[in-house]
């Protein structure tokens, strides 16, 4: 069988790495637009200082199960560094007090119960909703969950006799950093899963990961040399315009003048292009969009759509089309000198809806990659929609404001570089009602496969959802009948607490 695979973002790789380890494979190609791998993982060039710097500051966790093993699969456990203990500090600007949710010895869910009872921006009133809405949560059935898709969390929460200040402070920032949505665009199921799996699924769940050096060097060179080595043949540059099809059946994609032709054909792009791809001629909603990572198409009324294209792949199309994107911007502080204490490692900056975290990347990067002297703070703005026009001195304004009021300047650290990132389509938004707009890897058949973090795989939009879209096409086009909450098999185990292949990232 040979197989191509179209998009060399986390779920194509994962998809044409799986393919590869088969024997019943005999080739597999992958064909990335971009001169590089990683999709929406990846690094941008300051113009200014020439350095790589990531798109956005990227977090990972102990429960992206199937990403942590694509790391180990390609022998990247060096490029992140997990938590040995769950610690999320909170912090507020006016009053500076701090706090951890932690966890602690009680088991789940109730591991993070001693934290959370100390936890002084909630009320005990707050925190004793709280505890019911989470036996609630933990007792709903998959059926009950999926039911729940069409309702927006905030009003799942108010009827679950939760306050306003504990959906704000509590649930509300998990749903915008995990889902990049505001809590009431924010669909009830997907966001069930977030808090049952995650929050309150193990003790190490919430183990929070970071990258040891920025994004493309962590993820490009080692995933390529794997690639290479398991035979996938790897062609950059290479923007597939189109499928080939013949008699119903896919066949084949057309790059320029080039026609290839493959058994399978994965399409591992994002949404509103695999939209395009299934259907030429539908105008897309992404179309009008600048874009950064993707290569968006303008509607295509010339060519006659193939009679041969399939109703399903008209129908997927048409329901792709209904799925939303939501804005990410990335901003990059560069100090000379050390700007704020060198023990902070992250903190959610509560209250406030723009610098709403701030990571220090020095905590992060592994010792080669720190330059002396220097502090390299990074600060991702989920569900930026509304900010993407704020020009970079108005941004560069509101994160000196904060800076300056949580940790004083003694003159001793001077802002070198301040360097934004924006990202107008980082993530499919999964609204209430869009669990039943997400095809599955098969759905469209006749020869193509589908990946992609937006597929129905359950979970947001991350490299996590990423992969295992990834995998669950392989595991289509290979027949095998496997369980996504399972590992893949003959991949090593996702790393537990105290696996030393792996990095440390010590967050006392
Ligand atoms: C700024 C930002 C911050 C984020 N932060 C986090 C985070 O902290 N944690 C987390 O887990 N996730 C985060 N995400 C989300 C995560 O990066 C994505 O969900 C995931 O990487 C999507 O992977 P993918 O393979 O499905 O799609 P993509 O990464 O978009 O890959 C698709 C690939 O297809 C290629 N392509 C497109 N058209 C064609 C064509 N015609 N021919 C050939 N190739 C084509 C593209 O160039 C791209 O490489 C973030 C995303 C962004 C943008």
């Amino acid at each position: 069988m040979q197989v191509i695979v179209v998009g060399g973002g986390i779920a194509g790789i994962s998809a044409a790495l799986a393919l590869a380890d088969s024997p019943n494979v005999e080739k597999v190609v992958l064909l990335e637009a971009r001169k590089h791998l990683g999709g929406r993982v990846s690094s941008v060039k300051d113009p200014v200082t020439g350095m790589e710097l990531d798109n956005c500051q990227h977090a990972c966790f102990r429960v992206y199960t199937r990403f942590l093993q694509l790391l180990g699969r390609v022998n990247a456990q060096s490029s992140v560094r997990l938590q040995q203990r769950t610690n999320l500090p909170f912090i507020q600007t006016n009053s500076g007090v701090s706090a951890s949710l932690r966890d602690g010895r009680l088991s789940p869910p109730n591991h993070m119960l001693g934290s959370v009872l100390k936890f002084p921006f909630l009320s005990l009133k707050d925190k004793m909703a709280m505890k019911k809405a989470v036996k609630v949560l933990q007792k709903l059935t998959e059926a009950q969950r999926m039911d729940l898709d069409d309702i927006p969390f905030d009003e799942w929460l108010r009827n679950n006799g939760q306050t306003e200040r504990a959906i704000e402070r509590f649930w509300g920032f998990f749903v915008l950093a995990a889902l990049n949505l505001p809590i009431e665009e924010a669909s009830t199921s997907v966001c069930i899963l977030l808090f049952k799996r995650g929050l309150f699924g193990s003790a190490d769940a919430f183990d929070a990961g970071a990258f040891t050096n920025h994004l493309s060097a962590a993820i490009d060179e080692p995933i390529q040399r794997s690639l290479k080595d398991a035979g996938v043949e790897i062609w950059l540059n290479a923007k597939v315009n189109q499928l080939l099809w013949k008699d119903g059946e896919c066949v084949g994609v057309q790059r320029g003048e080039e026609k290839m032709l493959a058994d399978n054909v994965v399409l591992a792009t994002p949404q509103h292009i695999t939209a395009k791809l299934l259907n030429p001629k539908m105008p897309i909603k992404a179309d009008n969009t600048e874009t950064d990572h993707t290569t968006a198409n303008k509607v295509d009324t010339a060519t006659p759509l193939p009679s041969a294209v399939p109703f399903a792949a008209l129908e997927v199309a048409e329901r792709l089309n209904c799925l939303d994107y939501r804005a990410i911007i990335g901003i990059h502080a560069l100090y000379e000198g050390i700007r704020i204490p060198e023990n902070v490692f992250f903190y959610r900056i509560l209250d406030e809806p723009l610098i709403q975290m701030i990571f220090n990347r020095n905590s992060e990067l592994s010792a080669q990659v720190i330059v002396p002297n220097t502090q390299w703070l990074s600060v991702p703005i989920s569900g930026a929609d509304s900010f993407l026009k704020m020009t970079d001195e108005v941004l560069q304004a509101e994160f000196e404001k904060i800076i300056d009021k949580l940790w004083e300047n003694n003159n001793e650290a001077e802002l070198k570089r301040f360097f934004v990132v924006r990202s107008k389509l980082a993530t499919f938004a999964p609204t209430p009602g869009s669990s039943k707009m997400r095809p599955s890897s098969g759905e469209v058949g006749s020869g193509i496969t589908l990946a992609g973090d937006y597929t129905d795989h359950g979970w947001p939009s991350t490299m996590e959802g990423a992969t295992r879209s990834g995998l669950l096409a392989a595991a289509h086009i290979l027949e095998m009948n496997w369980n996504q909450d399972e590992n893949w098999p003959n991949w090593p185990t996702p790393p537990k607490r105290g696996d030393e292949r792996w990095g440390i990232w010590d967050c006392k």
